[in-house]
């Protein structure tokens, strides 16, 4: 399949390679010449415009930084230029709100549309085993699932436009709590005698077992290995973590939800970030517990 790939940073570099290793013909285009030059590496072919890279294309791809961005793409560089009927699947993380408005318009203009945004960092993307959250209609999802299967190990149907990005953004906010949750346990376990590994021992077994506790322990040598393992680094940024946050209380608020503990562990990511650690793993926050 001819496929466009816009947005060729951490993520879509190593998704773009895996649909290319998958036999597509992948058209990729980002501003910046070294993400172009690294796609082209790994078997993309390069182009000057979003609109050279969509002009044949039967998909087009999108992973780029923010809603405004991917608004400003679709809507001047997409929309009208690729061929009628293609294929448009953005798998950034974006607000619900921007992401039913632009599929809203590509149906305007006469293309299926789906919100795919991933769970799954850097080394997901890479190894092609993202999950694919995917919000559009019935249709636009049986075309999109084998494209994204070819990045993904999951591809789940969360329902109508926007609804890939709402799952996203709850179980994100559900991440941020349980994981300052199993810091606050750990660093208070600690404080009261108990030593890490006893803790995780009883604790996973028991109804404190939560995921950031048994796949992704803040604590070094406990649990299986994790940032926590490689003083924090690599793993899932406290910036990308304080984004997904800031979206969540956004589609919050226009829902009318008031997620009293979402919007403290915004604050407390926010804080954190403030202090010098947003390109650290937000498993980090163990250590203002300290
Ligand atoms: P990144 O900054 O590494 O990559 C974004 C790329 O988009 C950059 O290469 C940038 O040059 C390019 N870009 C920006 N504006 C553009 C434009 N107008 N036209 C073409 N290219 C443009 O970011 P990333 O880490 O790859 O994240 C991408 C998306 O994936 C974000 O929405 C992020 O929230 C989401 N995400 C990231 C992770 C992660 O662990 N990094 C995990 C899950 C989801």
């Amino acid at each position: 399949m001819k496929i466009a790939f816009i947005g060729l940073g951490n993520m879509g570099g190593g998704m773009a390679a895996n649909l290319v290793k998958a036999g597509h013909q992948v058209r990729a285009f980002d501003l910046s010449p070294d993400a172009v030059a690294r796609a082209v590496q790994s078997g993309c072919s390069s182009v000057a415009t979003v609109g050279e890279a969509v002009s044949d294309a039967e998909a087009v791809v999108s992973m780029l930084p923010n809603g405004a961005i991917v608004d400003d793409v679709y809507s001047k560089e997409v929309f009208g230029k690729a061929p009628a009927g293609a294929l448009l699947l953005d798998c950034s993380t974006i607000d619900v709100a921007t992401a039913r408005k632009v599929a809203e318009a590509a149906e305007k203009a006469g293309y299926a549309m789906v919100d795919a945004p991933v769970s799954g960092g850097i080394a997901a993307a890479s190894a092609g085993t993202l999950t694919f959250m995917v919000g559009g209609s019935d249709e636009a999802f049986a075309r999109a699932e084998p494209i994204l299967a070819a990045m993904g190990k999951t591809v789940i149907h969360a329902g109508a436009s926007g609804a890939g990005q709402a799952a996203k953004l709850c179980n994100n906010m559900l991440l941020a709590i349980h994981m300052i949750g199993t810091c606050e346990a750990f660093a208070m376990a600690q404080k009261l005698g108990l030593d890490p590994q006893t803790f995780y021992d009883i604790s996973s077994v028991s109804s404190g077992q939560n995921w950031s506790m048994t796949s992704y322990c803040p604590v070094p040598g406990v649990g299986p290995q994790s940032p926590a393992d490689n003083n924090y680094e690599g793993g899932f940024a406290t910036a990308l973590m304080l984004k997904d946050l800031t979206l969540a209380l956004a589609a919050a608020e226009e829902v009318g939800v008031d997620p009293a503990m979402g919007k403290r562990a915004r604050e407390l990511y926010d804080a954190f970030a403030a202090a010098g650690n947003g390109t650290r793993d937000f498993s980090a926050i163990i250590e203002t517990l300290d």
